[in-house]
């Protein structure tokens, strides 16, 4: 077994864990969140007050996008990544939950996956934001899209300092 819940989330349910149904095979998505995780890289320790995350859209085996959340914290990593892209039918990695609900009222990036046509994204961690907190991923399958959490969780939430952003989160925020 590859997948494991994320264990620095602070709810206290597990996120139901699926095995990918894709022909896609395990190396190629750890490599993708890699891919993720060193995108985010490049924004970190400059998108306080918002979490550094990364995101890697990928169809066909192709990498057609890849984004870090602007200095700031805004826009995030994912509307960056979509922008300009044909992504029906692809997989979004993704370091951290896609929020479920934005602060300012704009479109979520759960949302926006969904418009998108992105068929499955695969999380690092959870996110422990009220505005993602379980919204992300339940908004995400209630539209049918495919969930694989908890990949390279520990690695994504040690490099890209979760662990501090978590102990400082901001409920009037995302
Ligand atoms: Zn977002």
């Amino acid at each position: 077994m590859h997948f494991s819940a994320c264990p620095h989330q602070l709810r206290g349910t597990r996120t139901e864990v699926h095995v990918p149904v894709s022909a896609e095979p395990w190396m190629s998505d750890e490599l993708h969140m890699r891919q993720a995780i060193a995108a985010a890289l490049t924004n970190l320790g400059k998108t306080a007050p918002n979490p550094v995350v990364g995101c890697v859209i990928v169809k066909d085996g192709v990498v057609l996008a890849r984004a870090a959340t602007a200095p700031g914290g805004r826009p995030h990593a994912e509307e960056q990544a979509l922008e300009g892209v044909d992504a029906r039918g692809a997989t979004a990695y993704v370091t951290l939950e896609p929020c479920g609900a934005r602060s300012t009222g704009a479109a979520s990036c759960s949302l926006r996956l969904v418009e998108a046509g992105v068929t499955r994204v695969v999380i690092a961690c959870e996110d422990p934001s009220p505005f993602a907190s379980g919204q992300g991923i339940e908004r995400l399958q209630a539209a049918g899209v495919a969930i694989t959490s908890g990949m390279l969780c520990d690695e994504a939430w040690k490099a890209l300092g979760y662990q501090g952003w978590k102990e400082g989160v901001n409920p009037d925020r995302a």
